[in-house]
């Protein structure tokens, strides 16, 4: 699958981008219904199709999870590059790209209100948390794939292979209606989808944590008996998401050809797959600086890399410190040849910003890390 040629992988995707070079893959989709977000920006949900299974795909809930969209971009061109394949008397889909417009123009997880809209389910204080389950209410969908970006910390279970894709079928508490078939259907799906996928994927795809948190959207779609995927695109090798770009609209690919294959062996031999894929594993940093000496004392230090859009650039943020064996890391900078930094120059916060010591600064430099791809 190419990815669509106008609009290339980037942290920051915001809807007035997509509607200035993105349109054109819902070309042949109508609007079903629209609303504004807090902010008055609006939100639309397209579909197409007459067929009478239906599938609902949302992304970008959280404003900044951008590769989630790119998938999708690159699953609707894919599906009108390929007319052979006559999907629409088959299926009807309905799409709503980017539903939290504001947490993406401002590069935050949560709306303008401050809510994260995965944690109003049930409440529905926010006009975007209400858009999406009135279309689930109103398209009535027998699928629905909630797409998602994670962070970059994750393994796939016991090895340092970045999640570049994690699944799930979200889970559900007897304590609310619903029907374990939903849940089961979900399995099956993904067990199904990634069973069709080549080989050398699957050591880079996980089980997202299982636990059930009932104010999530797809715990509570679930509920409403809508076989629901929770999609989470992670990192790879390179910190721009092309690779979960990628592995994610092929996935997306294969389920959808999977929810249109009538044949019953596909779903009966499916839910072993979904069971085997590994958890998702906290074990990987985006840069450790091992053995680093500060007044003689040797530590080393892991840092997060987060896109900073007003900088256009990455910061760093200061994650752990300390002897870090626990932890792989997509870069590793040794420090032991660097000079003993004191005291008054090591200023760290975990969590926060961390500026780097000058005197690391070279040896930042030499990994190359420009030409490699880490930073742009
Ligand atoms: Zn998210």
């Amino acid at each position: 699958m190419k990815p669509y040629p106008k609009l290339p992988t980037h942290p920051q995707l915001t809807a007035e981008t997509f509607n200035e070079k993105g349109m054109e893959v819902l070309e042949g989709f109508d609007v079903f219904n629209e609303t504004q977000s807090v902010l008055g920006r609006p939100i639309r949900a397209f579909v197409r199709g007459s067929g009478p299974i239906r599938v609902l795909i949302w992304t970008q809930m959280h404003g900044d999870e951008s590769a989630s969209t790119f998938a999708v971009i690159d699953l609707l061109h894919d599906l009108q590059q390929n007319k052979e394949e006559r999907i629409w008397d088959r299926i009807t889909l309905c799409v709503i790209p980017i539903l939290n417009p504001d947490g993406a123009a401002a590069y935050t997880r949560f709306n303008a209100l401050g809510v994260d809209l995965n944690r109003d389910a049930r409440h529905l204080t926010c006009p975007e948390s209400r858009f999406l389950v009135s279309i689930a209410r109103d398209f009535k969908p027998h699928w629905a794939f909630n797409m998602h970006d994670q962070r970059s910390i994750f393994a796939a279970g016991n090895t340092i292979n970045p999640a570049t894709l994690a699944l799930l079928a979200p889970s559900f508490s007897d304590e609310y209606s619903g029907s374990v078939m939903h849940r089961k259907r979900a399995i099956a799906l993904i067990g199904s989808a990634v069973s069709q996928l080549p080989t050398p994927f699957l050591s880079n795809i996980s089980r997202f944590d299982d636990t059930f948190y009932p104010l999530a959207m797809g715990d509570f779609f679930q509920e409403l008996e809508i076989a629901t995927v929770l999609v989470e695109v992670g990192g790879s090798e390179s910190i721009i998401r092309h690779a979960g770009r990628s592995l994610a609209a092929r996935f997306l690919k294969e389920a959808i050809r999977v929810i249109l294959n009538p044949n019953a062996q596909v779903w009966q031999t499916a839910p072993g797959a979904y069971e085997s894929l590994p958890p998702n594993t906290n074990r990987l940093r985006d840069v450790v600086f091992a053995n680093a000496n500060i007044d003689h004392h040797v530590v080393d230090v892991a840092v997060q890399l987060r896109y900073n859009p007003k900088r256009e650039a990455w910061d760093m943020i200061c994650d752990t410190v300390g002897k870090i064996d626990y932890f792989d890391a997509y870069v590793r900078i040794d420090l032991s040849e660097s000079p003993s930094l004191s005291s008054t120059q090591w200023h760290f916060e975990i969590g926060k910003r961390f500026q780097l010591p000058s005197m690391w600064e070279t040896f930042w430099e030499q990994q190359n890390i420009r030409s490699y791809q880490w930073v742009f």
